[in-house]
């Protein structure tokens, strides 16, 4: 049970994801963003140049821009730009070459995606990226990413990509991250505080453990599964993880994975230190390394591939590390949330029409009722099938947007076995 309540916890504080709409001709090349947020004010000022492509006549381009207020575009094919109901619409002359740039000059408080705590004096984003960089937030648009962060001397900074350059001046030090793979914009974030650290290496890779309340010992301990995890992750992906660092930080109210690091809350770290099993939420978020912001769902209606997947996999390496019967336990959990779901008349087809709003029910189907079916998948075509078939599916599918068919096609690839009929029942349909 304390399982299920945990993972029921992890949906629930998981995200908010909006529903994007699909912009297929709008393809982001690469952000590169300078941020200065200011913690005691909850209050930011940024500029970010987007280098993009879109069709050659196309007199217009759109982003998402959250609460944010414009205060300038520059670029070339600029015409002029209206900002209203968080949607940026910039007019642009005719052009030779799909492909443009843009710099667009911003500020605000943000609300969401980039909270504040001005006691404790740290910021950190979760999700809905365009409260806090102008974007276009469709998963299914991947792009590079670089951050600039101006913030006050002595502070940690964490965010995604490789750091490449620190710049001290005048009391604040400029952080800059590279990251040298595209990635979908939820994907991008990162946290600055007065936190503790502690670190342990996996061969090159450095593991960095961060939190304000929790002791240098105390990191270590609720962390120490980290490096198995990697590994076991790495074999079962088939990829290995190709990172400089992964960090992971004890923060706030919130579960969600980034590129290159997590977040957790804060008071899980109690928890793992009364239990030495309790490594769900752990291997949930790592996992979504791999699954999720390398082979992402391409948009929110196949939203179950990146999260049913993580749930997944932390049962299995509950499995590969506990023993069978956590994991069957796990599944049973699962299963039983499923059944509550589908007691209440609410179940459906993991695959969304739409996912515009959500509901608690929603969510915790593509999660627990899409763990459990990759669990019925993996009873159906064996156990050594079912594990060359998700590396292949993995690796084929690495770096890429995907959905559901792409999934269920290499799975059959793989195995052999015609899963037109399983997909059908389990996936596409909501009788079973
Ligand atoms: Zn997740």
């Amino acid at each position: 049970m304390k399982i299920v309540s945990v993972l029921t916890v992890l949906f629930l504080l998981e995200i908010s994801i909006q529903a994007g709409a699909h912009s297929f001709e709008l393809d982001v090349i690469s952000y590169k963003l300078k941020l200065a947020p200011n913690i005691d004010e909850k209050f930011i000022s940024g500029s970010v140049t987007i280098k993009f492509q879109i069709d050659k006549e196309a007199n217009s381009v759109a982003f998402k821009s959250g609460n944010l207020k414009i205060d300038k575009v520059t670029g070339d094919n600029l015409i002029g730009f209206k900002n209203n109901a968080g949607t940026l619409l910039i007019e642009l002359s005719q052009r030779e070459k799909r492909e443009t740039e843009l710099t667009i000059d911003y500020h605000g408080n943000p609300t969401g995606g980039l909270l504040f705590d001005s006691d404790l004096d740290y910021a950190f984003t979760v999700y809905s990226t365009s409260q806090w960089m102008i974007c276009n937030d469709s998963p299914g648009d991947r792009a590079l990413f670089e951050i600039n962060l101006s913030i006050p001397a002595g502070m940690t900074c964490i965010a995604s990509g490789e750091l490449i350059s620190e710049v001290h001046k005048d009391g604040k030090v400029q952080y800059s991250y590279r990251q040298n793979y595209e990635s979908p914009t939820y994907t991008y974030g990162f946290a600055i505080g007065n936190f503790r650290q502690a670190e342990e290496k996996l061969g090159k890779l450095s593991l960095l453990y961060y939190a304000q309340d929790y002791s240098f010992d105390q990191l270590m301990v609720i962390f120490r599964e980290t490096p198995t995890m990697i590994t076991f992750f790495e074999e079962r992906s088939g990829i290995t993880y190709h990172q400089p660092t992964y960090s992971q930080i004890l923060i706030g109210d919130y579960y969600q994975e980034m590129a290159g690091y997590s977040i957790l809350k804060d008071s899980y770290g109690k928890l793992v230190l009364q239990d030495s099993t309790e490594t769900n939420l752990i291997s949930h978020e790592l996992a979504h390394q791999w699954w999720g912001n390398r082979v992402t769902c391409r948009s929110w209606n196949h939203f179950w591939l990146n999260e049913a997947m993580a749930t997944f996999m932390s049962a299995a390496y509950n499995e590969y590390r506990f023993g069978e019967e956590v994991y069957l336990d796990n599944i049973n959990s699962y299963y039983q949330v499923y059944e509550g779901i589908k007691h209440r008349g609410n179940d459906k087809p993991l695959v969304f029409k739409t996912w515009s709003n959500p509901s608690k029910d929603d969510r915790n189907l593509v999660y627990f009722k899409g763990a459990y079916v990759l669990h019925l998948l993996r009873e159906k075509i064996g156990d050594d099938t079912f594990w060359d078939a998700i590396r292949f599916y993995t690796v084929k599918h690495f770096d890429k947007s995907v959905e559901t068919d792409d999934f269920r096609r290499a799975l059959e690839e793989s195995s052999g076995v015609d899963l037109e009929d399983f997909f059908n029942e389990w996936v596409y349909k909501n009788e079973s």
